[in-house]
């Protein structure tokens, strides 16, 4: 159940991952710098607004300071990158 669980939260992340890059490269800005943002009024994302999935549904999809709306590519890029998480997680825990 562990494996399980820790192959879900990897996939999270890497969903998160994804989602920042296809977020970033587009628009010509690094991956790694500035530090995650929002994108309507630009103050710096917390850590803990950052977590995967969790983050999204504690803010109801909004930004903390400014309650802009946050795209929703990144929740769904992170249930995706879950699911294929749980998806790996259910093939390995056999
Ligand atoms: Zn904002």
């Amino acid at each position: 159940m562990i494996a399980l669980v820790t192959c879900v939260v990897i996939g999270a992340v890497f969903g998160s991952l994804v989602a920042a890059v296809a977020d970033r490269l587009p628009r010509g800005l690094s991956i790694v710098s500035p530090p995650p943002h929002c994108a309507a009024c630009g103050s710096l994302i917390r850590s803990w607004d950052n977590l995967p999935i969790v983050a999204w549904v504690m803010l109801r999809g909004r930004c903390r300071q400014c309650a802009a709306f946050i795209p929703l590519q990144f929740i769904v890029l992170e249930v995706l990158g879950a699911a294929a998480g749980a998806a790996v997680g259910l093939l390995v825990v056999r």
